[in-house]
């Protein structure tokens, strides 16, 4: 968190929401959390500034398993009202209104938020 407040600022924190592994059952539970703030950075930026801090976290893709624990994942959900497809970074995040334990922390500090694709509100995804 002190090294995501050097790439944002005005930071917004969710509760920690401890969440149950999905596809591969043989692993610890997440610790899942939404963050927003302001980004001086560009969403490409962003996501190298974000990759980097992964890797600082103890990240390493290449010995990861699909699914598997990774000890650091930060995934940029939302920048604005962007909508943006390019080869490495899609905004909205494509998975992020099947996931709950997205929404949940998202909507408990940004309970007022839209798809920006469709107008939809966030928390009607929710099951
Ligand atoms: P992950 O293994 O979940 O960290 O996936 C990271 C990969 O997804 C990277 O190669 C990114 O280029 C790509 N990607 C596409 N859209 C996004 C996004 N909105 N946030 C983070 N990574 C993204």
């Amino acid at each position: 968190m002190e090294r995501l407040r050097e790439l944002l600022t005005g930071l917004m924190c969710s509760r920690v929401y401890r969440t149950e592994p999905h596809h591969r059952r043989d692993q610890p539970w997440y610790y899942n959390q939404v963050v927003i703030g302001i980004a001086p950075a560009g969403p490409h930026r962003l996501l190298t500034l974000v990759q980097e801090l992964e890797r600082l976290g103890g990240r390493a893709r290449e010995r990861e398993l699909r699914f598997g624990p990774r000890p650091l994942d930060i995934d940029i959900l939302l920048y604005g009202s962007l909508v943006l497809h390019a080869a490495d970074l899609y905004v909205p995040h494509p998975r992020m209104h099947r996931r709950p334990f997205v929404l949940e922390p998202l909507l408990e500090i940004a309970p007022h938020w839209n798809d920006p694709r469709t107008g939809v509100p966030w928390r009607l995804y929710l099951p």
